[in-house]
C-alpha cells in the first residue's frame, strides 16, 4: 500500500521530465492521446478496436489475456476486467466509458479525432469525457501490477461501450457485477472539480447521486375536420392548455443525505441571499421562503427536486384543417429515489384532463441515492488531499446521469470519483475543441493510486 507520503513523492517524481513507464505522466499522456485516436462514436464501429487496444495494453502490463472479456453489441462493445485479489473483502468495481459524443471536424479548430498537444493542453473528443478517467485508471492498474501490487479484494474494471446513448452495455456490465457480488462501484465519469487561473483547488465533488432524466409525451388525438367548421374541441388548444399547467407547476421539494451536505458546503461558501436560502433549506426543508428563492436560480433549481419542463411540441396536418393530433414532449430531471411513473401519474394529475394522454416516451430507468459510506468518503478525502493538497471533497448530486445509474439501480452503491481538476472555462465536455490540461494528469495518477490502493488494500 502507498502512504500519503509516498503518493506525494510519487507526484512530485511524475513533475520531472519523465520517460515513459507504466503509471507516469508522459506514458499516461501517449495513452489518452492515441486513445483519443480511437473515433469511439455512435455507429463507427471504433469502440470495440479501442477495446482490443486496450486489452493488448493490459496484456503488455501483465494482466492475463484470459482476465479480460471483450462483449461486442451491435457496433459498439463492453470491456471487463477481473483482477483477483485475495478475497479478504468484496469486489470492488472501477467503471469509465469508451464511447464519445460525435464531433463535426467541420466545426472544431483540430481534427477532433486526432489528439493535438497544443499549449498545454491535450485536444480532442474525448479528452476529459472520459477518456481521460478512462486512460487513468487503466495507466494506475498497470502500475499497479507492475510494482507487485496484490489487492486484498477482487477488481472489477467494467469499461462500457454506449453510455452517451442507451447505456445498454452498462445495464449488462450491471448484472454482471451484481452477479459476481461487487460490493461498491468507483466511475469515473462523474465527480471531480475545479481549479481557479491559477491552479488553485475551488472544490471537489464526491458525487453520490444522479438525477434521472425521462421524456413524456402529452398527446391529444381529435377526429378533426374543415377549418371552416370549428367544432368544439380542438387537439392544439386542449394540448396548448395542458402545456401551461405542465409549465406552471412545482414539483415538491426534496433533500437527501448529499444534496443536505452539498448544500450546505454550497450554502457557506456562496454566501449572499442565495447562500443563505441554501442553508435556510437544509435546517428546514419546508422553508417556503428558501424554496422559492431556490427554485428563483437554474443553478440551484434542480439540486432541491424533480423538475419538468415542455421541451417539444408539433400538432396539425394543414393550415386549413382542424387539428387530428398534437403532441408535447416533456422532459424532466427526476430526484433520485423517485420512479419514472410516480413522475408520470404526477404530470397526469397537474394535467387533469382524460382528453389528453401522458406516457412516458422511451426506456428510461431511476435509481436511489447511494449512500455516503465512511469507507469510500475515507478513501476519497485521502486520495484528493495527496493529488491537490488542502483540497477537501464534498458530496454533490449531478443533474444528469452516468452509467451510475444502472449499477444503483441494481443495488450496487456508486459514486462518482473522477481525478480531473481543471478550470472551468476549459471544461468543453460534449462541446467543441474538447480539451484538459497535460498538468492535469500527474495529479490524477496520484488520486487513482491512492483511491485503489486505500480500498483495495
Ligand atoms: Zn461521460
Amino acid at each position: 500500500m502507498k502512504t500519503i507520503a509516498s503518493a506525494l513523492a510519487l507526484a512530485l517524481s511524475l513533475a520531472a521530465p519523465a520517460h515513459a513507464s507504466p503509471g507516469d505522466a508522459a506514458d499516461a499522456k501517449a495513452m489518452l492521446m492515441r486513445g483519443i485516436g480511437f473515433a469511439t462514436v455512435q455507429a463507427r464501429g471504433q469502440v470495440p478496436a479501442y477495446a482490443e487496444w486496450l486489452k493488448a495494453r493490459l496484456v503488455a502490463g501483465g494482466f492475463a489475456a484470459d482476465s479480460i472479456t471483450i462483449t461486442p453489441l451491435g457496433e459498439t462493445a463492453r470491456l471487463h476486467l477481473v483482477w483477483k485479489g485475495s478475497g479478504k473483502r468484496p469486489p470492488l468495481a472501477l467503471a469509465g466509458h469508451m464511447d464519445v459524443v460525435e464531433a463535426d471536424p467541420k466545426d472544431w479548430t483540430r481534427d477532433p479525432f486526432t489528439a493535438v498537444e497544443d499549449a498545454g493542453f491535450v485536444f480532442g473528443r474525448g479528452a476529459s469525457d472520459n477518456k481521460f478517467d478512462l486512460t487513468m485508471i487503466v495507466a494506475t492498474l498497470l502500475a499497479l501490477k507492475a510494482e507487485g501490487f496484490r489487492p486484498a479484494r477482487d477488481i472489477h474494471l467494467f469499461l462500457s461501450g454506449d453510455e452517451e446513448i442507451s447505456g445498454a452495455t452498462a445495464a449488462l456490465q450491471a448484472a454482471e457485477a451484481k452477479a459476481a457480488g461487487v460490493d461498491l462501484l468507483l466511475n469515473g465519469d462523474s465527480g471531480g472539480g475545479l481549479v481557479d487561473d491559477a491552479g488553485k483547488p475551488i472544490f471537489y465533488t464526491l458525487s453520490g447521486a444522479e438525477k434521472s432524466y425521462a421524456d413524456y409525451a402529452l398527446t391529444v388525438t381529435d377526429p378533426g375536420g374543415h377549418s371552416s367548421r370549428p367544432t368544439a374541441t380542438n387537439a392544439i388548444a386542449t394540448l396548448a392548455a395542458a402545456t401551461a399547467k405542465i409549465a406552471a407547476y412545482r414539483f415538491p421539494a426534496e433533500i437527501s443525505d448529499i444534496t443536505r451536505a452539498s448544500l450546505r458546503d454550497a450554502g457557506t461558501k456562496t454566501g449572499g441571499p442565495l447562500g443563505a436560502a441554501m442553508l435556510a433549506f437544509v435546517a428546514n426543508p419546508a422553508d417556503a421562503a428558501a424554496i422559492a428563492s431556490l427554485r428563483a436560480s437554474p443553478d440551484t433549481v434542480g439540486q432541491i427536486g424533480t423538475t419538468c419542463v415542455p421541451t417539444m411540441v408539433k400538432g396539425g396536418h394543414a393550415p386549413n384543417a382542424l387539428p387530428q393530433k398534437a403532441e408535447l414532449n416533456v422532459n424532466c430531471r427526476i430526484f433520485p429515489g423517485i420512479s419514472i411513473e410516480t413522475v408520470r401519474a404526477e404530470l397526469e394529475k397537474v394535467v387533469a384532463d382524460p382528453a389528453v394522454k401522458v406516457t412516458v416516451a422511451g426506456d428510461f430507468h431511476s435509481a436511489p441515492p447511494s449512500p455516503l459510506r465512511p469507507d469510500v468518503v475515507a478513501a476519497v478525502t485521502k486520495a484528493v488531499a495527496a493529488a491537490r493538497p488542502g483540497v477537501v471533497p464534498v458530496p454533490g448530486m449531478d443533474a444528469g446521469a452516468s452509467d451510475s445509474l444502472f449499477y444503483r439501480a441494481a443495488g450496487i452503491p456508486s459514486y462518482g470519483v473522477s481525478g480531473l481538476m481543471m478550470r472551468g472555462q476549459d471544461v468543453f465536455i460534449h462541446g467543441l475543441n474538447e480539451r484538459v490540461p497535460v498538468a492535469a494528469i500527474a495529479p490524477a495518477l496520484v488520486h487513482w493510486r491512492v483511491l485503489i490502493t486505500e480500498m483495495a488494500k
